[in-house]
């Protein structure tokens, strides 16, 4: 099959009656009166960001996740998608199985696949999805330079569990109790935390949704906001599936472990019962993890008091090692 016949067979999907989608020479969004356009794109590269042999499904589903969890940490709702695809070969049972976790995710969040590209590669897979969103003009977002000495600092979900998953798959830690099953879904099938950060608008000063691992994504809030924090280790909302994991392991996985997609956001102390009751509401986890201070630096604070400058590691694609 063709370019033309595979865009035609796997991602032309139903539009909205006033946008014009996939098939003409590029897609037509109105936006809503009183609302400003938020945009991302993230690029995944085959080997780098994931396994030649990944499920094709869960990988449409990241590669459109990604970038709701990036619309989700500025408080925005999902309004479109576009997708540009590079394959060094067409393998039909592959692709529609990739547009198929994608348009679901998409058709959840109400976000259609209004366009794209697709091409032939040399070597290897490239998706780069950019995601399209709304919020109030009178906003600019859950900015990451927001964040107000005294504010709460809270993170959604648990922690950890698709950096060990992705440990276990690289052959650099063992399973012996045979936790991948469980661990990989988190890898593998990340759910944008898409409602929770549209009712952080307004509630919540700073956020950002953890790719890069928590310290490091936390490091860029404070950095932003010309503030420092004390976080509770022991507060951290560790995964289940990890209880049976060296601590050391654990303890990583939960500072520096990337590919998370839950967010983590500052909110002042004033709002804290009204945070409790969101997660209730949405039945979601969120912990209170720490506290904005107004000196520079991150100190983690262990049960029994005692503190540790902690140093924003974390993934980096052109960092040192
Ligand atoms: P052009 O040559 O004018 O750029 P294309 O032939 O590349 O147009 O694309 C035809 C239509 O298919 C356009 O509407 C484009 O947005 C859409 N399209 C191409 N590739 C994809 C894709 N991977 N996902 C979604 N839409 C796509
Ligand atoms: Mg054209």
């Amino acid at each position: 099959m063709d370019e033309f016949g595979l865009i035609n067979r796997y991602f032309k999907s139903a539009v909205d009656p006033d946008m014009v989608g996939v098939g003409d020479d590029a897609a037509v969004l109105p936006v809503p009166q009183g609302m400003s356009l938020v945009v991302c794109k993230d690029v995944l590269i085959e080997g780098r960001h994931f396994f030649s042999d990944v499920d094709p499904k869960s990988l449409g589903h990241k590669s459109l996740a990604v970038n709701l969890s990036d619309l989700a940490a500025m408080g925005a709702t999902p309004h479109a998608c576009l997708l540009g695809l590079g394959l060094p070969r067409v393998n039909e049972a592959w692709v529609s199985a990739f547009a198929q976790g994608l348009l679901t995710l998409g058709k959840q969040w109400h976000c259609p696949l209004v366009g794209g590209d697709t091409v032939s590669t040399p070597e290897g897979i490239t998706i780069s999805v950019t995601a399209i969103g709304l919020l109030p003009s009178a906003s600019r977002g859950l900015l990451r330079s927001a964040a107000k000495p005294g504010d709460d600092i809270w993170v959604s979900g648990s922690l950890g569990a698709a950096d060990v998953a992705l440990r276990i798959l690289q052959q650099r830690l063992p399973d012996p109790e045979h936790h991948l099953h469980t661990l990989r879904r988190a890898l593998e099938w990340p759910e944008p935390r898409v409602s929770l950060g549209q009712r952080l608008l307004g509630m919540a000063h700073a956020a950002i949704d953890i790719s890069d691992g928590l310290l490091q994504d936390m490091s860029h809030i404070l950095k932003a906001s010309h503030v420092g924090a004390t976080l509770r280790l022991d507060k951290l909302p560790v995964h289940p599936a990890l209880a049976t994991f060296d601590a050391s392991v654990v303890g990583e996985a939960l500072l520096e472990g990337g590919d998370v997609y839950e967010l983590c956001f500052t909110a002042p102390k004033t709002q804290h019962e009204a945070v409790v009751a969101l997660g209730q509401e949405l039945s979601m986890p969120l912990t209170c993890i720490g506290e904005v201070t107004a000196g520079g630096g991150l100190l983690g604070v262990q049960a029994d008091g005692t503190q540790t400058v902690l140093q924003p590691r974390g993934f980096n694609h052109f960092g040192k090692p």
